[in-house]
């Protein structure tokens, strides 16, 4: 059988890749990558979306796109089996964009939940800026002009996905069958659908300073995990503790498996036994978190040494994107070719148009 799975996702250049994005996205990405069962994959790097909300800092955008090409190499992506590029370099995408702004009203853009929650965050209430405004769009068209059936990503995006398959089903209806529609893939696990920050605040995100990177070294992220927000009633050990917003706990539940408790913590067969005792009271906060250091490690450690491997040679990593760009914009262009077709705006090569035309302007002058 024909692989036919044609995976998409990107990230915005706006801040270094945390652990919210590699269990809400990332790790997925590279289990797919690993399984092979695709016949495409594209990861890229957003910048010119980054810069709807960054307009004014190119330089802040422009010095994260290499830490994003190196956390997505250091967490195993592999340019050999996955096209990375960057969304500024395909023109494509812009005229595409442009041709879905008339297929979009702004009432549904308002609806938007994330794209709401997002303008408060960034204080754009008196003034949203329109490519921010219609970043959707934009996320729709890069998603069709690659032709993703599969976009696997984190719960923030569900709207996105929803107005992408919204754009596609329009433009197929008014002229005719194009484009393909896209499907979210969401993380299984409840827990990384929407990874809180070490704060407590509801998403762990670059805007919120309240992150663990997957780039930060060991003694960065020992002290991010011992500051972290657990249950504020829990005071003395002997109280009982809370499971629910516990950030710890929801950590625990994004990365701990139970061979884990084998090596690091013997005492406990498995999350349950754990939260269980911390919710009987008697357990300290301090050895839930010495526990997660430990997992956190485990995973992050072999990703920070890859990223120290891959920054010795910049250059290189320019090279592969490069290249990346050049292949994604291959089949951008093709897909365009399909759509300026369908929308009849293929003037130069439709011959039987201009042919037609000649023979009615010549009837009418005779
Ligand atoms: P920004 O604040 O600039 O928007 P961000 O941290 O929200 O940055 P994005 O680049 O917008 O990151 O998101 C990239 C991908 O990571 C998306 O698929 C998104 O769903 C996922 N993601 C981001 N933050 C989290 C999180 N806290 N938990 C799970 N998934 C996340
Ligand atoms: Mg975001």
């Amino acid at each position: 059988m024909t692989k036919s799975k044609v995976i998409l996702t990107g990230d915005r250049p706006t801040g270094r890749l945390h652990i919210g994005h590699y269990v809400g996205s990332l790790r997925r990405r590279v289990e797919l990558q690993n399984a092979g069962d695709y016949a495409k994959m594209f990861v890229f790097i957003a910048d010119a979306q980054a810069l709807t909300d960054n307009m004014e800092n190119p330089e802040k955008v422009r010095q994260n796109v290499i830490e994003v090409a190196l956390d997505y190499l250091a967490c195993g992506l592999d340019p050999e089996r996955v096209t990375l590029f960057i969304q500024s370099q395909i023109p494509e995408l812009c005229e595409l964009s442009f041709y879905f702004m008339d297929l979009v009203s702004v009432s549904r853009l308002q609806r938007n939940p994330t794209v709401k929650t997002e303008i408060q965050m960034r204080g754009f209430e008196q003034s949203i800026p329109v490519g921010f405004f219609t970043y959707p769009i934009s996320q729709a068209a890069d998603i069709t002009a690659f032709r993703a059936t599969t976009v696997p990503v984190g719960e923030d995006q569900k709207p996105m996905i929803e107005q992408a398959t919204e754009i596609v089903r329009r433009f197929n209806y008014i002229y005719g069958p194009t484009l393909v529609e896209p499907e979210i893939m969401l993380p299984d696990n409840s827990a990384c659908l929407r990874l809180p920050g070490t704060d407590g605040k509801a998403k762990m995100s670059k805007s919120l300073g309240n992150c663990i990177y997957l780039s930060e070294t060991a003694e960065e992220m020992h002290k991010k995990v011992m500051s972290m927000y657990t249950d504020p009633t829990h005071l003395a050990v002997s109280d009982p503790g809370h499971i629910e917003g516990n950030t710890v706990f929801t950590y625990l539940d994004a990365f701990c498996r139970p061979e884990h408790f084998a090596e690091y913590w013997p005492d406990y067969a498995n999350l349950d036994e754990l939260k269980a005792h911390y919710q009987r009271g008697g357990l300290g906060d301090v050895k839930c978190k010495k526990f997660l250091e430990k997992i956190l490690n485990e995973e992050l450690e072999p990703i920070r040494q890859r990223r120290l491997e891959y920054q010795k040679d910049i250059p290189a990593i320019y090279e592969m994107l490069r290249k990346g760009c050049e292949a994604a914009r291959a089949v951008a262009a093709e897909t365009l070719d399909d759509v300026r077709r369908a929308m009849k705006i293929n003037y130069f090569d439709d011959a039987d148009l201009i042919a037609e035309q000649a023979k009615r302007f010549n009837a009418s002058q005779n």
